[in-house]
């Protein structure tokens, strides 16, 4: 695996003895490896942004602090577009839908051998993943608490606003559809009315305001979704 030669990965994971074995057998096969303990942690050795040069994340769903998707949608929300693996405790199908959801490109469900981890870390380096670029923004998106922090202070957000603004943030100067949004906010197969979409898209522009950064805004795209730019 020469062309991962000194990548650098960010693993994510709560279970020490797990996290030094995955860490060992990525260090054995050359990468270059970052852990945290924590969804806080994470963001900390994130840094900034893109800035961080990971080339990948192995990402917990199961943190002590916030869920592993949330973490995710943080990064992206960041600008952070490398491919991400997650980590699941239960092989259980909506957990993998909704990370997937969340912006992961690929998961492994516990427990595994640190063989498949390389081989799935390594094919996905390889395939990259090349997402739009997110737009600079002062905002900053707290998976531990799902709060958004702005030059204005700290909005408080509710699981599913902050799954939708994550969403929207992440792909900034697109339009994302209504059924790309239920997605991401909604647990897998919820029903959502039309207007309940429309309803958070209401509070989540209140809290965007609040929080103080007026050059950003969700703007509707009729009959198509909502864009953030
Ligand atoms: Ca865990």
């Amino acid at each position: 695996m020469g062309d991962v030669d000194g990548a650098r990965v960010l693993v994510v994971e709560d279970d020490a003895a797990l996290r030094d074995v995955i860490a060992r057998g990525l260090r054995q096969a050359g990468f270059d490896v970052v852990t945290a303990g924590d969804g806080s942690g994470a963001l900390r050795a994130a840094g900034a942004g893109a800035g961080a040069g990971f080339s990948a994340v192995v990402l917990d769903i199961g943190l002590p602090d916030s869920d592993g998707r949330d973490v995710c949608q943080a990064l992206r929300a960041r600008g952070i577009d490398v491919p991400v693996l997650f980590l699941t405790a239960r092989d259980q199908l909506h957990d993998v839908l909704s990370a997937f959801a969340a912006g992961g490109d690929d998961h492994l469900a516990k427990p595994f051998h640190v063989s498949e981890l390389l081989a799935r870390l390594g094919a996905m380096i390889r395939r990259g993943a090349p997402r739009a670029a997110v737009a600079d923004t002062a905002l900053r998106l707290d998976p531990a608490d799902h709060a958004l922090a702005g030059p204005a202070g700290r909005q408080p957000l509710t699981p599913t606003e902050y799954r939708l603004l994550a969403a929207l943030m992440a792909a900034s100067g697109q339009v994302v559809r209504r059924r790309t949004l239920v997605a991401a906010g909604w647990p897998h197969g919820a029903l959502v009315a039309e207007n309940t979409l429309d309803q958070y898209v209401a509070r989540l522009r209140r809290k965007l305001a609040a929080a103080g950064d007026d050059e950003r805004a969700i703007a509707t795209v009729h009959g198509v979704g909502y864009r953030f730019a």
